[in-house]
């Protein structure tokens, strides 16, 4: 199959029928934050493209954390593969997914629950108020939830995560009220990190065109100060 060819028919269950894993602990966001991802994933915002700038701009957040905790303690920064302070743009045309990886701090399973969608930052309902009177989604970086900003594309998103300090994670969430964690025991280990998968709704599968993630990743990349490497893992 050729870089450009069609996609294959058979793809992962569509996201509103995925099953969370088994003997996932399923909780409820926090009211506020679920009102916005309604908002977000069914917003009919046409630059949409703003989604990965702000998890670009999360994973080199969670670089910087280990980098700066490495200065005190040089073990934390681990060696080899963990030892690359980069992040990982790679596209999967048969899940329809795109996955953003980085070697940063990673998260624990309480951070991972607080973190998103758990505890509603201060932001959040000023956020919320704004996107009521029709305000610029643009913004939403600088109320301090732009990772929720992955719902203008996707309707299905896991960020599998690892820390120094715990065991591997991940949480799921098709942005429907609830969000799943369970400890990851069948994925691919990341040493230290996170990963973001996308699964792409239908209207936003033009993100799976490299040429389209490559000028964006040029366009955002502009203050990062960690190399961003991209891969087509299956076309
Ligand atoms: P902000 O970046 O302004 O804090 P976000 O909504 O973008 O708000 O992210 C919420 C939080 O989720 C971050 O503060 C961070 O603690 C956590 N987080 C998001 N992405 C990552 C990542 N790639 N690595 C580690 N932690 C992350
Ligand atoms: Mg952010």
């Amino acid at each position: 199959v050729s870089a450009d060819g069609p996609a294959p028919a058979v793809a992962g269950p569509a996201a509103k029928d995925r099953q969370f894993r088994a003997g996932a602990e399923t909780r409820p966001f926090q009211a506020e934050v679920s009102r916005m991802m309604d908002i977000i994933i069914h917003s009919l915002y046409s630059n949409k493209d703003i989604f990965l700038r702000e998890l670009i701009s999360n994973a080199a957040d969670a670089l910087d954390k280990i980098r700066f905790l490495s200065l005190t303690d040089k073990k934390q920064l681990g060696e080899g593969e963990d030892a690359k302070l980069e992040i990982r743009l790679s596209i999967d045309k048969d899940k329809k997914m795109i996955s953003l990886r980085d070697r940063g701090v990673g998260m624990t399973k309480e951070e991972l629950v607080n973190n998103l969608g758990t505890i509603a930052k201060s932001g959040t309902s000023a956020f919320l108020e704004q996107m009521q009177k029709g305000g610029d989604l643009n913004l939403i970086g600088q109320f301090g939830v732009g990772f929720y900003s992955v719902y203008l594309v996707a309707d299905y998103v896991e960020v599998v995560t690892k820390h120094n300090d715990d065991k591997q994670y991940v949480w799921e969430s098709k942005a429907d009220g609830s969000f799943a964690v369970s400890e990851d025991t069948q994925g691919e280990r990341l040493g230290r990190g996170t990963q973001i998968n996308i699964y792409l709704k239908e209207s936003a599968q033009e993100y799976l065109q490299e040429d389209k993630l490559r000028d964006l990743v040029q366009r955002y990349s502009e203050f990062i100060n960690f190399p961003i490497l991209m891969l087509t893992t299956r076309t």
